[in-house]
């Protein structure tokens, strides 16, 4: 005999995804901080009397109490501590926590939890309500995930001979996941030429705090040329390392 008490647990999450199921239900993906990712079941949230429904939309931040099921847990009561409106009230802000919230479901398993990337993406949501520099804050999100689930780039020595990068034209490795120097870069298979600037840029971006990187005034060639190795760098890691095609498909639109 299972008591109430092993039953039901509460905890706070963030809704990343959700799907419908069956005539009424929705399957729903959460990240919270003491269990990670976790998919569980709203029943009958799509009914119009549902009190939970609005409650359980994309990004939301939620007090939940859950009871364990079969196949998912349940969410049995949803209360929203912070809805984040502005992120559905701005297109291209939408379209961003979605790109956020894909690539923390990408890269994270259900079950494992990582509470310090929890605090990453509500403190990125936070950022994203009223940064007037969209693709800056992508950037960075993109390097501090990385650098949460093990993957951050190396920017500061060659990865191949270890000696400190110098100011001129280096290479990226994205299968040694940083920088080559012109010796070891030129020529390697799978590195790609890396800027003097764009290297600047990267650099900034993983050393800074957030309110000096997002007064950085860029040309727009640097930030296309971080924003590509950006992308370049996560499909290869999501492909080769994470086997996540559905997402690499996605990803190829931002
Ligand atoms: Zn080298």
């Amino acid at each position: 005999m299972s008591s109430h008490r092993e039953r039901v647990y509460r905890t706070r999450a963030i809704i990343l995804k959700r799907r419908e199921q069956g005539e009424a239900d929705r399957v729903i993906t959460l990240f919270t901080p003491e269990y990670g990712k976790r998919v569980v079941i709203a029943k009958g949230v799509r009914k119009p009397t549902s009190r939970k429904a609005g409650h359980l939309e994309p990004f939301t931040h939620v007090a939940l109490l859950l009871a364990k099921g079969k196949t998912w847990d349940i969410i049995t009561s949803a209360q929203t501590i912070t809805s984040f409106r502005a992120l559905r009230e701005d297109l291209d802000r939408t379209a961003y926590a979605y790109y956020f919230c894909e690539l923390l479901d990408a890269f994270v398993q259900e079950n494992d939890p990582h509470p310090e990337l929890y605090d990453l993406l509500l403190t990125t949501f936070r950022r994203l309500e009223t940064t007037p520099n969209l693709t800056l804050t992508a950037r960075w999100y993109e390097l501090a995930l990385l650098k949460g689930v093990g993957f951050a780039p190396q920017l500061f020595h060659c990865i191949q001979c270890g000696k400190a990068i110098q100011p001129e034209l280096n290479y990226f490795s994205l299968e040694g996941g940083g920088v080559l120097c012109p010796q070891h870069g030129e020529g390697a298979s799978g590195a790609q030429p890396l800027p003097l600037n764009a290297l600047k840029v990267l650099r900034y971006l993983q050393t800074q705090p957030y309110n000096h990187i997002i007064r950085l005034q860029l040309k727009p060639g640097t930030m296309r040329q971080v924003e590509k190795l950006m992308g370049d760098y996560l499909r290869f890691l999501l492909e080769r390392r994470l086997k996540s095609p559905t997402f690499i498909r996605q990803i190829q639109t931002h």
